[in-house]
């Protein structure tokens, strides 16, 4: 069903996922009602933003990477240039071989023509940057970025409340009940109410438990007087993203046991050891800021999209796992196409699968 241009989309949660559906409606001329809380946890909020071509411990190619990337790309430049902000940092990025198999697997990819738009150059031990240990060498990935996040979601959070169209409040459940074809929330009748809740997608009561399988993520942001990493992303077992005040952020760690959003020792030591055994010397480093977030994941590694299997006018933009910089652009464009003009959901992203 495609709502009326008179009835707002009600989205729920003005994250990564919400804004830029949210935008994407706006910039089609429709009508948005954005509701988010500020109060609550939000993964947007702990993520580096990364978006990493090559990935995982087999380095292939990050799922759909060669469509995703370029929509990201215009996205990210296209809301920069309306609203003024600068969010997209292209960076270089080397990744660290931890020992021979990753050398032959590296043979591999850079015989393979596929990976020949986001791999560079092997760099020898010794070659690529004189700060790391790198027994076994070292290669760089093209095609690397970081996205400012927080930046991104908060800007569009305040264009939307100069619109008046944006609400800082816990969404209630209940009080969402279906009017004829329509929906009500308080004083709102909509036709197409949008989840994009994340993680705390587990307690809506229409889309809570469908192929949802989060995972706890932990970052730091440090600073080491004696350490000037240059502007390159290094990816050894962590990765370390040095931001151009000095600080470096490293990450992240990974926990599907605890989904709490508290920071653990565990992760903070196990982060500073993977950093200070990527150094070759090993400097003293101070954590700046700790954060800890629930990555919105899938039991297929898929991201979930799109109607509602069986009640009509609900519709869900979740699942973007640790990739959502990468992913959520190309999403919102895909579910924006289906409210406006009925266009199919891929049947890999479409929520459905899980019924
Ligand atoms: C440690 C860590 C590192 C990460 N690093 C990266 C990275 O480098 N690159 C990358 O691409 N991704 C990374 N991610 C993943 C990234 O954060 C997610 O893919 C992305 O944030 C998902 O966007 P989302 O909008 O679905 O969820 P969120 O960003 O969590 O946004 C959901 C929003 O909905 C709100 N909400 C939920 N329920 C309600 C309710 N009832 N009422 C009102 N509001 C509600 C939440 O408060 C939140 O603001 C990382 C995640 C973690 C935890």
């Amino acid at each position: 069903m495609s709502s009326s241009p008179h009835t707002p989309y009600l989205i729920v949660g003005a994250g990564l996922a919400g804004c830029l559906l949210a935008w994407r409606l706006h910039q089609a001329g429709r009508r948005v009602h954005l509701v988010g809380s500020s109060a609550l946890p939000a993964a947007y909020r702990v993520a580096a933003g990364v978006i990493n071509p090559v990935t995982g411990r087999w380095m292939t190619k990050s799922w759909n990477i060669d469509t995703l990337l370029p929509i990201a790309q215009t996205t990210y430049r296209a809301i920069e240039a309306a609203l003024g902000i600068r969010i997209y940092h292209p960076i270089p990025e080397i990744r660290f071989c931890q020992n021979a198999d990753d050398l032959k697997r590296l043979g591999r990819r850079l015989r393979n023509p596929r990976y020949a738009n986001v791999l560079g150059a092997y760099h020898p031990p010794g070659q690529a940057c004189p700060l790391f240990t790198d027994p076994h060498g070292a290669f760089a990935i093209e095609g690397a970025a970081y996205v400012d996040l927080p930046k991104l979601v908060g800007a569009v959070q305040q264009f939307f409340q100069r619109e008046g169209c944006y609400q800082d409040a816990p969404f209630r459940y209940a009080a969402l009940r279906p009017s004829g074809p329509a929906w009500q929330y308080g004083d709102i009748t909509t036709e197409a109410v949008i989840f994009c809740e994340g993680a705390a997608v587990k307690d809506n009561p229409w889309f809570g438990g469908r192929g949802l399988q989060a995972a706890k993520g932990e970052t730091l942001l440090c600073r080491s007087p004696g350490l000037t990493l240059p502007n390159t992303l290094f990816h050894h077992t962590k990765w370390l993203l040095p931001y151009p005040d000095g600080c470096f952020r490293i990450g992240a760690s990974y926990d599907e046991a605890d989904l709490t959003e508290t920071p653990t020792t565990a992760a903070r030591a196990n982060l500073l050891d993977a950093a200070r055994s990527a150094l070759r010397q090993s400097p003293p480093i101070e954590v700046v800021e700790h954060l800890a977030g629930i990555r919105p994941s899938t039991t297929d590694s898929r991201p979930m999209i799109g109607p509602h299997p069986e009640v009509a006018g609900l519709y869900c933009l979740n699942g973007l796992g640790s990739k959502g910089a990468t992913s959520a652009p190309a999403l919102s464009q895909q579910l924006t196409a289906h409210l406006l003009e009925q266009s199919p959901i891929e049947p890999e992203v479409d929520c459905r699968r899980f019924t």
